[in-house]
C-alpha cells in the first residue's frame, strides 16, 4: 500500500455484504497512536514493532474482560498475545465476544486442559526427519520457516513452537531442511509455513526460494501466511516482484471470519493475484466466531471476490486449552451441507479432520449416496430432494451401498 492512497482506502465502497468496521483506521491511528504517520501505519516494520502485547497495550484500546485481564498478565508457559495495530483496529472495543477479539485475546480458560487434547496434537515433531520439516505426505514436505507470527492465533496449532527458539530461522536448520529435499527426489512441492514465512525479510524469502527452485526434482513452491489478512501492509510491490520469479509459487492465506475482509485486505490479495500466484484459504472452524453457514458463506463468497479460493475448512485441532474454540465435527458437514449448491462450486472448500498422531488429513463430505435400487444410485441433492442416477448395464453395480427398496424420487 503507498501511503499516498492510504487515507482513499477507507472510503472505498466497502465489499458487499461485509460487516462494517467499527472505526476508520485513521481515526483508530489518530486516537492510540498519537504522532504517528500515514507513512507509518503502511509500514509493516512499523506495524510490527507497535505490536499490542501486554494489559497495558491493550487496555488503551479496549475495555478488557477480566478473563482477558487475568490471562494477559499470566506471563509465563504459553503463547504471548501479539496483535498488530491494524489487525487491533477490527476489534470491538467493548464486546470481549467480539470474533476478533475471541481470536487474538487471551482469557484463562486457554491455561485448562481437557481430555485428548495436547501440544502437539498432530505428532508433527515425530514425522520430521530433520528438525522443522515434516515429510508425511509422498510428495510433498512442510518446512517450518520461522517460529515467528506477527498475530497470535489463540487456536494455533503450532503454539508449542511459536517465539520457542527451536524452529528460529537459523541459517544452519534451512540448509539441513534443503539438504534433506534435495537428497529425496520423491518431494516435488515444499510448503513454506511456520509461524508465518512473510514475517521474513524479503531478503530471507528470496534466498531460501532460490535455493528451493534450483533443486530440479521441486515442482511447486507454496507458501502459508497470514499475513495478508493480520498485516496486509506486508504485501509490498517489492515483495510481488520477488516472489513472481519463483512460479509456480501458490500460495495458501489464512482467514477466519468475513470482517477480515477490508479493503486493505482485498488490494493485498489482488496483489498478489496479478502476480499470477493462485491463492487458496484456509479456515479453522472456531465456535463463536464462523460455526454457521451465514458467517461461513459470507467469508467464502467474500474471499472469491479477493481471488483467493476457499481450500481447507479444518476441524479445530484438540490443541492444549482449545475446548472453547471446538465444535463437534457434525458442525463443519452442516456448514458444508449449507454451502454446496447454495453458492459457487469454487467457494466450497474441503472440509478435513487433521488427524490426531500424525494421521493426516481426512477430509469429510455430507452423505449423498443413500443407497441402491437395482442398478440406480438414489442421490440427495443440495436441497435434499432424491434422484437416480442409472448405472451402465455393461459394469458391475456398486456395491458400497444398501440396496434400498422403492424410494421416493424426484
Ligand atoms: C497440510 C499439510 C501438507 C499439505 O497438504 P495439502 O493437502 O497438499 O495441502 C503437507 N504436509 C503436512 C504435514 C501437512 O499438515
Amino acid at each position: 500500500m503507498t501511503p499516498s492512497n492510504f487515507p482513499q482506502l477507507f472510503l472505498f465502497p466497502h465489499l458487499r455484504g461485509q460487516p462494517r468496521r467499527n472505526t476508520a483506521p485513521s481515526e483508530f491511528q489518530a486516537k492510540h497512536f498519537p504522532g504517528s504517520t500515514v507513512e507509518d501505519w503502511a509500514d509493516w516494520h512499523w506495524q510490527l514493532k507497535n505490536r499490542l502485547r501486554t494489559v497495558s497495550d491493550l487496555e488503551r484500546i479496549v475495555q478488557l474482560s477480566a478473563p482477558e485481564r487475568e490471562a494477559l498478565s499470566r506471563r509465563r508457559g504459553h503463547l504471548p498475545a501479539s496483535i498488530t495495530p491494524y489487525y487491533a483496529s477490527l476489534m470491538d472495543p467493548k464486546d470481549a465476544g467480539q470474533a476478533i477479539r475471541r481470536a487474538v485475546i487471551p482469557v484463562t480458560a486457554e491455561f485448562v486442559r481437557t481430555k485428548g487434547e495436547e501440544d502437539d496434537p498432530l505428532g508433527e515433531d515425530h514425522t520430521s526427519p530433520v528438525p522443522g520439516l515434516v515429510h508425511r505426505y509422498p510428495d510433498r514436505v512442510l518446512f517450518l520457516t520461522t517460529d515467528h507470527c506477527s498475530v497470535n492465533c489463540r487456536y494455533c496449532t503450532r503454539s508449542r513452537v511459536i517465539d520457542h527458539g527451536e524452529m528460529a530461522p537459523d541459517p544452519k536448520r534451512w540448509d539441513r531442511a534443503i539438504e534433506y529435499i534435495e537428497r529425496t527426489p520423491t518431494v516435488r512441492d515444499v510448503l513454506l509455513s511456520g509461524g508465518d514465512p512473510l514475517t521474513l525479510p524479503d531478503e530471507r524469502l528470496d534466498y531460501l526460494l532460490g535455493r528451493l527452485r534450483r533443486i530440479r526434482h521441486v515442482e511447486v513452491l507454496r507458501i502459508g501466511t497470514k499475513s495478508p489478512a493480520v498485516l496486509p501492509q506486508r504485501v509490498t510491490p517489492q515483495l510481488t516482484r520477488m516472489l513472481r520469479r519463483y512460479h509456480p509459487l501458490w500460495m495458501s492465506l489464512h482467514f477466519m471470519h468475513p470482517a477480515e475482509l477490508t479493503p486493505e485486505v482485498q488490494q493485498a490479495c489482488g496483489r498478489l493475484a496479478d502476480a499470477g500466484i493462485p491463492l487458496g484459504s484456509q479456515t479453522v472452524l472456531l465456535k463463536g466466531i464462523n460455526d454457521s453457514v451465514e458467517v461461513m458463506k459470507k467469508l467464502v463468497q467474500g474471499l472469491l471476490r479477493c481471488r483467493v479460493r476457499p481450500y481447507y475448512l479444518y476441524q479445530c485441532d484438540p490443541i492444549t486449552g482449545s475446548e472453547r474454540f471446538r465444535t463437534n465435527v457434525e458442525k463443519g458437514l452442516e456448514i458444508i451441507q449449507g454451502l454446496r449448491g447454495f453458492t459457487s462450486g469454487y467457494a466450497v472448500p474441503h472440509f478435513v479432520v487433521d488427524a490426531p498422531a500424525g494421521g493426516g488429513k481426512i477430509a469429510l463430505l455430507p452423505d449423498a449416496v443413500l443407497g441402491r435400487d437395482g442398478r440406480d444410485l438414489v442421490l440427495r441433492n443440495y436441497e435434499g430432494r432424491l434422484f437416480r442416477y442409472p448405472e451402465p448395464a455393461e459394469e458391475s453395480p456398486s456395491t458400497t451401498w444398501p440396496l434400498i427398496p422403492q424410494p421416493t424420487c424426484s
